[in-house]
């Protein structure tokens, strides 16, 4: 039977409308929901993806600035402005637009920011909450990925997961969540001897690498749920020779839909979902900034 789709684009519809009632009540007690977002430098994707940004943040009434910083900006100018922001009371999340121009770090930066502020879950401190299983706020995507298997009915107690991808920002704390939620979790990477062992043998299979057709039909347990994150654009050929481009995932879908019992496309999976987790992380720090909501250490 060939496997059901987990709709991304459905559950991040339903997202968005429970984040923009939670805005709604915010803003009628006076409490603003306001995201500011750095880019410096004229990065071209980063441009596309904060006008997007600022789109979907129209669509649930969060309050968005774009904080536009030249290409020379030094380090202690890109820390000085994150200081402002973090001390700044109508400001309720902060978001760093990436690749920064040659020159700054982004962890470095990124570790500036106020945690409770932190919308994508990237200051280190948020990360260490959530070792302990105290998140604050997590990284989006991985959270899409825990809202997409929870979406199928899967209870993950006692289920094998493999996630394929370490990356610091999927993979590494995807894993943490998912073992906070008592699955038993196998973390491949670009070393791991034979990453096919590992995902045949799960129940939920993750992939987070960015190569397509990575996972095909014989590397997956039949029935088992299977999360598509990569985003690759390749060129396709027609019958008459035309080349197109189109985006697809790391697991060859048309194969791996044979066998799995729910599978996320690409697109229209993980990523709208990773969006709408970034409205509903600004929603939640909002809550924390007004104290409407206590991180575990009382904040
Ligand atoms: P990354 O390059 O930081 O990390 C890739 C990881 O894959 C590394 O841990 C590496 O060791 C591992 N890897 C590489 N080749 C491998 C192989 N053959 N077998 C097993 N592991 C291997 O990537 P990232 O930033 O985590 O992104 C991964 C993919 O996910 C990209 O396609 C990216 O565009 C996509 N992505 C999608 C979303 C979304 O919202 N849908 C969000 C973030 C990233």
């Amino acid at each position: 039977m060939p496997a059901k789709l987990i709709d991304g684009k459905a559950l991040a519809a339903a997202t968005r409308t429970k984040v923009a009632q939670g805005v709604a009540a915010l803003t009628s007690q006076n409490r603003p929901v306001k995201l500011v977002a750095i880019l410096v430098g004229d990065n071209p994707a980063a441009k596309v993806y904060a006008e997007n940004q600022a789109r979907t943040c129209a669509q649930v009434a969060i309050a968005y600035e774009l904080k536009q910083l030249p290409a020379t900006t030094s380090t202690a100018e890109l820390h000085a402005a994150i200081h402002t922001l973090n001390r700044d009371p109508s400001v309720t999340g902060i978001f760093l637009h990436s690749p920064l121009p040659a020159g700054l770090d982004l962890q470095e930066a990124q570790y500036q920011i106020d945690i409770l502020k932190d919308v994508e879950g990237v200051n280190p401190a948020n990360i260490g909450h959530v070792v302990y299983g105290h998140t604050i706020i997590a990284p989006c995507t991985a959270l899409a990925v825990v809202e997409l298997i929870d979406s199928t009915g899967l209870d993950l107690t006692g289920k094998e997961v493999a996630v394929v991808g370490a990356s610091r920002i999927v993979g590494r704390p995807l894993a943490l969540l998912l073992t906070e939620r008592n699955a038993t979790v196998t973390l491949c990477h670009i070393h791991t001897k034979d990453t096919p062992a590992h995902t045949r043998t799960a129940d939920v299979v993750v992939v987070a690498v960015g190569k397509p057709n990575l996972l095909r039909a014989d590397h997956i347990k039949p029935g088992a749920v299977v999360n598509d994150v990569g985003i690759n654009r390749v060129k396709i050929t027609d019958a008459f020779g035309k080349v197109t481009e189109k985006t697809v995932g790391d697991v060859d879908f048309d194969e791996v839909s044979k066998v799995a019992s729910w599978i996320t496309p690409v697109p229209g999976g993980v990523g709208p979902m990773t969006v709408a987790m970034l409205l509903r992380n600004t929603l939640r720090a909002a809550k924390l900034v007004h104290g409407l909501e206590k991180t575990f250490s009382g904040k």
